[in-house]
């Protein structure tokens, strides 16, 4: 294997998974946030997690993200451990596209720089064969016709379907959206789940962190509800908001509907 030498083949979890999470506990100082957490999450699977606020769902998505150090366990992407030190968080960061509540991208660089930025750097690519991935990106979340605007020229949803796009131009194994929708207003929330809806369809992985059920009940394949830093049902959506769920779902559902 060649590489970082903490980035080193893993021998104990599946090689199959394109992410696998064994044991991951977490703490910040005497608060433990994750609790001995294994998930799994097979090639153009959709996870869906929810759970009250503060249950360690960002913490997770930041472990998967290698943003995150953590105290024990296992987290493995696409076969390459991501060390405990989080230390190589830009090479991690190449495999795993991140989407979060807050847009992130770049104001003084148009769309289209904001696409290509990072892929010359990370991907090595040729300025001509970025913009050529970064157009058929945004051709993708439908902004083609919107790649010379600076980002402030955009809505909120506009802005998100280019972060989204962004994190596409890197080619990753995996998408992690953490709660991309929430701080939209409700009409935008809509454009931003199609676009979504429609990766999903296209068969990218997926982890999506996110309270909206109708999103949930579409696309995911599992649906994991995390309560104080433990996995407390990884279920299919039948289950989980089937009769037959637990009280402490129906509780949850009843709260966030
Ligand atoms: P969620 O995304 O489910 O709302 P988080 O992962 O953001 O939950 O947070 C889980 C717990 O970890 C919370 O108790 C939160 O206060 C705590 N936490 C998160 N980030 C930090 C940090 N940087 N330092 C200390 N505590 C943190
Ligand atoms: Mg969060």
């Amino acid at each position: 294997m060649t590489g970082p030498s903490a980035w080193e083949a893993s021998t104990t979890v599946a090689a199959s998974a394109v992410v696998a999470i064994r044991g991951l506990s977490k703490h910040f100082g005497a608060l433990q946030v994750l609790k001995d957490i294994d998930l799994d999450v097979q090639a153009s699977q959709r996870i869906v997690i929810c759970g009250p606020s503060g249950s360690g769902k960002s913490t997770l998505a930041r472990c998967i993200n290698g943003l995150e150090p953590y105290q024990a366990g296992e987290v493995v992407v696409n076969g390459i451990r991501i060390s405990p030190e989080a230390a190589h968080a830009d090479l991690v960061r190449a495999n795993v596209g991140m989407v979060f509540q807050q847009f992130n991208l770049f104001p003084h660089l148009t769309v289209l720089d904001n696409c290509t930025l990072a892929q010359t750097w990370v991907r090595r690519r040729s300025k001509a064969d970025a913009k050529a991935v970064a157009l058929g990106h945004l051709e993708r979340v439908r902004l083609a016709g919107k790649a010379d605007a600076y980002p402030a020229q955009l809505s909120g949803g506009q802005q998100q379907r280019v972060a989204i796009a962004r994190a596409l131009c890197l080619d990753p194994s995996v998408m992690l959206f953490d709660e991309a929708t929430s701080a939209l207003d409700p009409e935008m929330v809509k454009e931003v789940l199609e676009t979504m809806i429609a990766l999903a369809r296209d068969g990218m992985t997926m982890v999506c962190i996110t309270h909206e059920m109708g999103f949930a009940r579409a696309v995911a394949d599992k649906v994991v509800f995390m309560e104080s830093g433990s996995i407390a049902e990884n279920s299919t959506p039948d289950e989980f908001f089937g009769k037959g769920s637990s009280p402490r779902i129906r509780n949850f559902l009843r709260q966030i509907v």
